[in-house]
């Protein structure tokens, strides 16, 4: 499997990771948008949100649950942050491993598109 997430969850390259347990890893975006920007994803291969389903969905709760642990962790739970799950062609996903950006540290934009 050539996929780069994959590689990076699994810590087969390198990345700045900032938070991990047995079904998931954080690490910090190679080209952030925000003054914190984390991709979560998890580390058994998921193309997108379309390939959610029941024997998966388990893992998508274990993102969510991590969430606010990283934003704690990262200083802006407090003042809030966004959780981007881009899909598709339309949607702008251009890494075909599901990822939750969350975007953070300054007033987001009020537009969604
Ligand atoms: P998408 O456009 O698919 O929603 O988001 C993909 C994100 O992955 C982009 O924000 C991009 O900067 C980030 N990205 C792509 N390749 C790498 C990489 O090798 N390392 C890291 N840390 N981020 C990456
Ligand atoms: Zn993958």
């Amino acid at each position: 499997m050539s996929c780069i997430f994959c590689k990076i969850a699994n810590q087969e390259i390198p990345s700045e990771l900032v938070y991990e347990n047995d079904n998931i890893a954080a690490f910090k975006d190679l080209n952030p948008q925000a003054p914190v920007h984390i991709l979560v994803v998890p580390k058994k291969h998921i193309g997108s949100i379309n390939e959610i389903k029941e024997e998966n969905k388990s893992i998508i709760a274990d993102i969510f649950e991590a969430i606010p642990i990283i934003t704690k962790q990262e200083g802006i739970n407090d003042s809030g942050y966004r959780v981007i799950s881009n899909c598709g062609e339309n949607g702008c996903q251009s890494v075909e491993h599901i990822h939750f950006h969350i975007l953070g540290g300054k007033k987001l934009s009020e537009t969604l598109s």
